[in-house]
């Protein structure tokens, strides 16, 4: 864990009530966190975002607006000493379905942003469907593993149906 404050960024396009509330709750909890949410309604947005926090160089963890956090899930991903984490979630309604790690609850430590220094050109332009594709494959090149933590997190949009 960082001794600076860590960015914890909510990024939303559609308001979700309930992760949006466990988010402040599970932020408002620990004193070295620096909670942001942002509205990104262009389909563009998410990728400069991504791009402003990795020249930024500090770690940072993104909550999308369907996850539903807690102050202890978020502690385990800020106490894990890998550079790249994240709990899964279903990204589709079937509760039968296999839970996958997504970017919607994904921890950067700094060492992640300094192995990929061209993520944010690589990021450009892109829209928000592949900034999920992009920084995965980005690691994976990199030959970095995404770090899993269980159980899953509840994800209000696959929920929904
Ligand atoms: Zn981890």
């Amino acid at each position: 864990m960082t001794n600076r404050p860590v960015r914890v960024v909510m990024p939303q396009a559609e308001l979700y009530r309930e992760a949006e509330t466990a988010f402040v709750t599970a932020t408002t909890y620990w004193p070295f966190l620096e909670p942001m949410m942002v509205w990104l309604p262009d389909p563009q947005g998410y990728a400069r975002l991504m791009a402003e926090l990795w020249r930024g160089g500090r770690a940072f963890v993104i909550v999308e607006h369907d996850v539903v956090i807690d102050a202890a899930k978020l502690h385990e991903l800020l106490s894990c000493p890998e550079p790249w984490c994240g709990f899964p979630y279903l990204q589709v309604p079937d509760p039968n379905s296999e839970p996958v790690l997504g970017l919607g609850f994904t921890k950067f430590e700094r060492k992640a942003l300094e192995v990929l220094p061209d993520m944010p050109e690589r990021l450009d332009g892109a829209p928000w469907q592949n900034v999920h594709y992009i920084t995965s494959a980005l690691h994976y090149e990199a030959g970095l593993t995404q770090h899993r933590h269980e159980p899953p997190v509840r994800n209000l949009k696959a929920e929904e149906g």
